[in-house]
Order: structure tokens, then sequence, then C-alpha cells
């Protein structure tokens, strides 16, 4: 349970700091400027078990997925770590899927209502900064 609390405050504190606005504030001069990577197709899905089986929140790179932060991706098209903008907001790859192949994004959500509300959108993605390093993924599990 003591796990749960401190990733919750890592977890705000992400979600604070992710909107393109707080980016931009931080170093104006630095910004990336984002690179469209076209149109995908975007799911939504949540820890539920008929979205993420016996996985819950754990994503396939060991971090715990948090809503408005983590979407699932082939890694084959877009390498773990990746941060996307989609819709405004700044997401990272950190998690993967069985029925996310190619231009796929499964966007997380904290419910299923939210995840089923998302439907399946054609939307452009915008490549925000790219992480070579998977393992430096922080694991609140290690
Ligand atoms: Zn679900």
């Amino acid at each position: 349970m003591k796990r749960r609390h401190i990733f919750a405050g890592v977890c705000l504190a992400i979600l604070l700091t992710s909107s393109a606005e707080a980016l931009a504030a931080e170093s104006p001069d630095a910004a990336p400027a984002p690179t469209p990577l076209g149109i995908f197709t975007t799911t939504g899905y949540c820890p539920c078990e008929s979205c993420s089986g016996r996985w819950g929140r754990l994503t396939s790179t060991g971090a715990l997925a948090c809503a408005g932060h983590t979407v699932a991706v082939d890694p084959q098209i877009i390498p773990y770590g990746t941060r996307l903008m989609i819709n405004g907001v700044i997401y990272t790859a950190e998690d993967c899927g069985g029925g996310v192949n190619g231009n796929h994004i499964d966007i997380f959500y904290d419910t299923h209502e939210e995840s089923r509300a998302h439907g399946i959108q054609a939307t452009e993605v915008f490549l925000i900064q790219q992480t070579a390093v998977p393992d430096a993924v922080p694991s609140p599990l290690s």
C-alpha cells in the first residue's frame, strides 16, 4: 500500500509537468519542435481484466501505467521511452499489447468507461523526444 502511495505522488508530478505548455514554459529556447508522425489509430484501455488481463497497471517496461501519461505502442514502430503528443497531451510509450500493431496506439485510462468512451479514433501523433534507453524508464517495482 505504501508503494502505491509513493507512486501516486510520482504520477501526479508527471501529470503536472507533462503538458505542452509546461514544457514550453520551462525551457522556451530548448523546447523541441514536435515532429508529425502521421495519422495513427488510437484506442483506449484500462487496468481491468478484460483490457489488461492479470497485469493490471503493470506495463511491459515495468513502469506502472498512469492515465494521461502511459500509452501502449508497437515497439517495432515506436521504441519504448518515446514521448508522443496526442490531442495536446504528452504521453510516454511504455507498454505494448497483443492488438497494438503498426500505426496503432492504445491510450491508458483509469476506468473502463473512459477507455470505451475513447472508441477508435484516427489521430495525428507527434514525436516530442526519443529516448533510446528503455532501461531508463523508472520502475517503482525495482
Ligand atoms: Zn478495461
